[in-house]
């Protein structure tokens, strides 16, 4: 990819993401709001973030972090752009 290209974003549907059954999404709600309380950021529909939280998610869940995208995007929580984030991993 072109050094200029916008880096692709990982981008979470907070909306989307309260709609989930607790069993699935508990751990990736509980990391969000991690994030938002660090942050302060509270009022957002979405939440933008690091590469590198999708590796420590993937520990979490137990899988690759290239087979949690693919489980985020059928869960509707990440775009497929997302797809692109992880083809550095
Ligand atoms: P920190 O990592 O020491 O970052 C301090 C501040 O640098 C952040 O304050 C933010 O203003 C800025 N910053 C650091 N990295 C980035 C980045 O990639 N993009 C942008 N836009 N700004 C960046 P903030 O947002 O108040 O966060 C405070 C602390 O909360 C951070 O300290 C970090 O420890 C934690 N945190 C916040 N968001 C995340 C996240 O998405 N992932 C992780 N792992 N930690 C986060
Ligand atoms: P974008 O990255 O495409 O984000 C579009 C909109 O999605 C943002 O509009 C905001 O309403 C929402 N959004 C994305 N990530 C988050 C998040 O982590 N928390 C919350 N609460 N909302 C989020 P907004 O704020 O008007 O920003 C417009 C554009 O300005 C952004 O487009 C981006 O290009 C730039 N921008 C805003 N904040 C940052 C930042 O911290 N770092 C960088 N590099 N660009 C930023
Ligand atoms: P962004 O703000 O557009 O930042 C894009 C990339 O630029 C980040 O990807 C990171 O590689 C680099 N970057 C930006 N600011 C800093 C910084 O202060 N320190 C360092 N070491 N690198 C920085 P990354 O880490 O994958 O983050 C993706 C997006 O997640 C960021 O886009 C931002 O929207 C959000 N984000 C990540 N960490 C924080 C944070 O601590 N606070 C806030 N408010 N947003 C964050």
């Amino acid at each position: 990819p072109s050094p200029l290209a916008p880096a692709p974003k990982l981008v979470i549907d907070l909306e989307r993401l309260s709609q989930l059954p607790k069993d699935k999404a508990g751990p990736l709600a509980r990391y969000a709001a991690t994030i938002q309380s660090q942050r302060g950021d509270y009022n957002g529909k979405v939440l933008s973030i690091r590469q590198e939280d999708l590796r420590s998610l993937a520990v979490i869940y137990d899988k690759s972090p290239v087979e949690l995208t693919e489980e985020f995007i059928h869960w509707g929580v990440l775009d497929a752009e997302a797809r692109r984030a992880v083809e550095s991993f």
